[in-house]
């Protein structure tokens, strides 16, 4: 409403200085003389007032900030310029003191707001797009962490990383999945209830976030179970599960002054290029299995394709071997 009532007043200023000027002024002899600049003219008139009505539409439309009215203030001193050097091809204006406002000063400081606008905005726009790449950079990690560990979560493995995953030249560069699972925890949370359990999960996960390497990738998989992405091959991942187990099993942990006696299983399987992610997660899924089978609080580590090659078919691939704990 605001930008419509400035509109007004400068349109009736417009209006009666035009016909005072055409009251005190004489024709100018051939109008037809200046045709390509009262063409020039109009077209700038009716852009400006297509600007102006834009300006306003957004107004309405609750998009109205400060920049927005700085614009709005520089196309009506355009306007005025622009209105002023349409009528001075049909009549020729004295030199009056306020025409040398409206020809020139009118232009000139339209242009200077018009500018004065586009840097405020640009300014702005740049600090929206800093703060919203800072939000982003925050919900993604966010939205990529289990709350409860602070380890990345499934989601994370599903969305982001397995399509990481797939630009990886398996012949170049060697990635181990760890499958890592707390022993009998069932029962330790039947005997100190849900609570303390959740703080074993997060002993646990701070155990593994400790003994990994900043390359290496550690997810909470389910309730009890992480899933650690090591960057070297199967003897690299088994020397880092090996430290998680230990590190694990003699990590002091109590509930109520008694300390508690606990322990890990973990199944390895190295990434190739014959198998896809979801058959290796299987098979090192599987070795897991061999390890609770095992009697628990042992690492087993699947075979992997390259050690294959050479057997006859009927080696079970999973032939796993047991580390002594
Ligand atoms: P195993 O040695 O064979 O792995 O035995 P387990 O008892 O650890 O295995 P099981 O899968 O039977 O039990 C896992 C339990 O973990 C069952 C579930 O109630 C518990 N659990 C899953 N998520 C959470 C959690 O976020 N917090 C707590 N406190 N317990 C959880
Ligand atoms: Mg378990
Ligand atoms: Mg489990």
């Amino acid at each position: 409403m605001a930008n419509i009532r400035i509109l007004i007043t400068f349109s009736l200023i417009l209006i009666f200085w035009s016909f005072h000027l055409v009251a005190v002024s004489q024709p100018v002899l051939s109008a037809e003389q200046n045709i390509f600049d009262i063409f020039s003219e109009v077209f700038n008139l009716i852009f400006l007032l297509g600007m102006l009505a834009f300006n306003i539409s957004l107004a309405k439309k609750s998009y109205e900030t400060s920049e927005s009215k700085w614009f709005f203030v520089g196309l009506l001193l355009l306007l005025c310029g622009h209105t002023h050097d349409l009528l001075d091809e049909f009549i020729s204006i004295q030199p009056l003191i306020i025409s040398f406002v409206f020809e020139n000063a009118a232009n000139n400081l339209g242009v200077i707001v018009l500018t004065y606008a586009l840097f405020k905005w640009s300014i702005r726009y740049k600090s929206q797009i800093k703060t919203l790449q800072e939000q982003k950079v925050i919900l993604t990690s966010v939205s990529n962490k289990d709350p409860m560990t602070q380890l990345y979560n499934r989601r994370f493995l599903n969305d982001g990383f397995k399509k990481q995953l797939d630009e990886v030249d398996f012949s170049q560069q060697n990635l181990t999945l760890v499958m890592i699972d707390l022993d009998k925890f069932k029962s330790f949370n039947d005997s100190y209830g849900h609570l303390h359990g959740d703080k074993l999960i997060q002993h646990a996960a701070k155990i593994i976030s400790e003994q990994i390497r900043e390359q290496d990738f550690a997810f909470r998989y389910g309730g009890e179970e992480f899933l650690v992405v090591i960057e070297g091959d199967h003897g690299t991942a088994k020397k880092v599960a090996t430290r998680i187990l230990n590190t694990y099993r003699n990590s002091p942990f109590s509930v109520n002054d008694e300390r508690i006696e606990k322990t890990l299983s973990i199944g390895i399987k190295q990434l190739g290029c014959k198998l896809s992610f979801e058959e290796s997660l299987n098979d090192a899924d599987e070795a897991l299995y061999a390890a609770k089978q095992t009697g628990r609080n042992c690492v087993i580590v699947a075979h992997h394709e390259s050690e294959l090659k050479n057997h006859s078919s009927n080696v079970n691939p999973l032939r796993a071997e047991v580390l002594p704990s």
